[in-house]
């Protein structure tokens, strides 16, 4: 008698430590799922993909693939300054069919032990090939927006048979969680965004210039701020109409992207002129930059769609705030910054334009 209610206690502690291991799973899961809903940019949705996911269901590998119609999100990786190298296991499919697997559509999670020649791709970018997989379809209105891959070095973690309930609640919530944080990136960056050119507004340069400084002064690096202005502009409007002006915009823009580096910014401040910041530069590499950018635009004729070719030259006045810059409001260091690159920009003018000039050290 005293030895059954020794077993039936032992086994009711049992079923105690199973109800309280499954609550306490229960409980990671939940916080999983709201800071996935929580993440208020694409970066941080990012990690807790591949970082809190991971931990939370104990998961080997986990890689994300994308459908990115139109490079649209590559692109929208570049204005958030994120590199390749940053998210690894972020995948890019150009298209749906790239999804399938084994010539199969992606419609419900596959599962299983990992097949070298199906899945070699969704795991290449990881340091060790999984045992088991998940592969589960991100849907949103129907569409295919991508696949959530999940990789586990246990072969009983993923089998064919096993349920999916889980796995597709979260795939559900990790597809409307991108799509939320894609389009509010998206809107974000509208509002930062010039309509002709693509570059950066006004507002966003300003709102940039002062992150940028605060973080070389934490950071002790030199920063340096080029104020552009097209030559002649009125002329090129009088020859080539408003709309060859535009198209001039445009393809300047463009030039001076192509000079810069991820980090840098390139903004319009207004008309024909822009403004760049370039982080971590030193007043020697910024003239470099600088006179690259002015041959990058005088030295080809631009090609206007309506009048043909046009040739265009720009004036550059360059400022740099060396890197023991720590005295004063951040605000009165960038307007004192830009007022510094303006004059010399009007120095440049001066000169006879087409050339860069620089300012003197504050
Ligand atoms: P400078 O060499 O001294 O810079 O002479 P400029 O003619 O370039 O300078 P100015 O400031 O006198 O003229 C700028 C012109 O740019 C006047 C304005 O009509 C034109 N402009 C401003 N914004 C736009 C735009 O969005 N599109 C086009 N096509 N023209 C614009
Ligand atoms: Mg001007
Ligand atoms: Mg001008």
């Amino acid at each position: 008698m005293h030895n059954e209610v020794h077993i039936v206690r032992a086994q009711l502690q049992d079923l105690i430590n199973e109800a309280r291991h499954n609550q306490a799973i229960l409980n990671r899961h939940q916080s999983l799922d709201l800071q996935l809903i929580g993440a208020h940019s694409f970066r941080e949705l990012l990690q807790h993909i591949f970082v809190t996911l991971a931990e939370i269901c104990e998961l080997d590998q986990v890689s994300l693939s994308l459908v990115n119609t139109q490079h649209n999100l590559q692109e929208m990786l570049a204005d958030l300054k994120i590199d390749k190298e940053e998210f690894p296991f972020l995948l890019f499919a150009q298209t749906e069919t790239d999804l399938q697997l084994a010539g199969q559509p992606l419609k419900k999670p596959v599962l299983g032990e990992f097949d070298q020649t199906i899945h070699q791709s969704l795991f290449a970018c990881c340091f060790e090939q999984p045992v088991s997989v998940a592969i589960i379809p991100l849907i949103r209105q129907s569409k295919l927006i991508g696949s959530l891959n999940l990789g586990s070095a246990s072969p009983e973690r993923f089998v064919s048979d096993m349920g999916t309930d889980f796995i597709e609640r979260l795939a559900s919530i990790i597809a409307i969680c991108l799509e939320n944080v894609i389009n509010s990136e998206r809107l974000t960056q509208i509002g930062l965004t010039d309509a002709l050119t693509n570059v950066s507004n006004r507002r966003c340069v300003e709102q940039r210039m002062l992150e940028e400084i605060a973080r070389a002064r934490r950071q002790h690096y030199s920063i340096a701020c080029m104020y552009l202005d097209i030559d002649h502009f009125k002329k090129i409007n009088d020859h080539h109409g408003h709309q060859g002006g535009d198209e001039v915009l445009k393809e300047a823009a463009k030039r001076i992207k192509a000079e810069l580096r991820l980090s840098d910014t390139i903004g319009r401040f207004g008309g024909e002129e822009f403004v760049v910041l370039l982080i971590n530069t030193s007043h020697d590499n910024a003239k470099h930059v600088a006179e690259r950018i002015r041959k990058s635009i005088a030295d080809k004729s631009f090609l206007l769609s309506m009048t043909g070719l046009c040739d265009v030259s720009l004036s550059i006045g360059i400022a740099t705030l060396s890197d023991n810059h720590n005295s004063g409001e951040i605000e009165n260091t960038a307007q004192a910054l830009l007022l510094r690159a303006d004059r010399a920009l009007y120095d440049a003018k001066e000169k006879g334009r087409n050339c860069v000039c620089e300012a003197p050290d504050a």
